[in-house]
């Protein structure tokens, strides 16, 4: 049986459903080339959404209709997150989560305790990990269709690089002696888990 063709994005203006700064950026560029108006979550004053599913699938679903339904738009989101293998497989879709402080967001507190944590199981090294990307496009209607992507690298220590965002400063891509903070950030758009489920994303709903 062969799966139904996905629903072709043909409007002008797509929301993207995240108020995360670093996402929007990347997304915002890997979108440049299509003839599509970028409208953050932000801009429209859309609330953010509690994540309170245990998958990223669940999480991106909840994001994008509750942006899609909202602006009467379609709405894309992005779910990602950090596997460490040796930690099974967290911080995983708590990934954020690690890295939130009653003051906003802290990094290098959450790779401070990846590291430790790392440490206090006595972790053979290499420290496996990959960074994963759900993206739902969701339409007002309820509709949605999901595109995921991975890519396959190690934790490394001390923290290096400050391109990028989030953990980048320790995720080292396999094929690389560079972190993710250290590789060129719109050369890491042709590589990463985002990028993977990018193509994806564009090969259903554009091409
Ligand atoms: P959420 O998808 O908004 O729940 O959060 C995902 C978490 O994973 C955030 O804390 C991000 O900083 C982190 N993350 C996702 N993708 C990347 C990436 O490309 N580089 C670094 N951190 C990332």
């Amino acid at each position: 049986m062969s799966a139904a063709p996905v629903r072709r994005f043909s409007g002008d203006r797509l929301v993207i459903a995240t108020h995360n700064k670093g996402k929007l950026e990347e997304i915002a560029k890997l979108l440049e080339p299509f003839s599509v108006t970028v409208i953050s979550a932000g801009e429209l004053g859309l609330p953010e959404p509690a994540e309170t599913e245990s998958t990223f699938v669940g999480n991106a679903r909840i994001k994008a209709h509750a942006a899609a339904s909202a602006a009467g738009l379609p709405a894309l989101a992005d779910d990602s997150g950090l596997e460490v293998d040796a930690l099974g497989g967290a911080p995983g879709v708590w990934t954020a989560d690690w890295a939130e402080t009653p003051n906003g967001r802290d990094f290098v507190m959450a790779m401070t305790r990846v590291h430790e944590e790392l440490l206090s199981k006595r972790a053979p090294k290499p420290w496996t990990a990959r960074f994963v990307c759900t993206l739902v496009l969701a339409w007002p209607d309820g509709y949605d269709a999901v595109f995921q992507g991975q890519i396959g690298g190690q934790i490394v220590w001390p923290m290096r690089g400050d391109q990028g965002h989030g953990f980048d400063p320790i995720f080292q891509p396999d094929g690389f002696d560079q972190t993710f903070g250290e590789i060129d950030r719109w050369e890491k758009n042709k590589i990463s888990h985002r990028a993977e489920a990018f193509r994806k994303f564009v090969g259903g709903c554009f091409t």
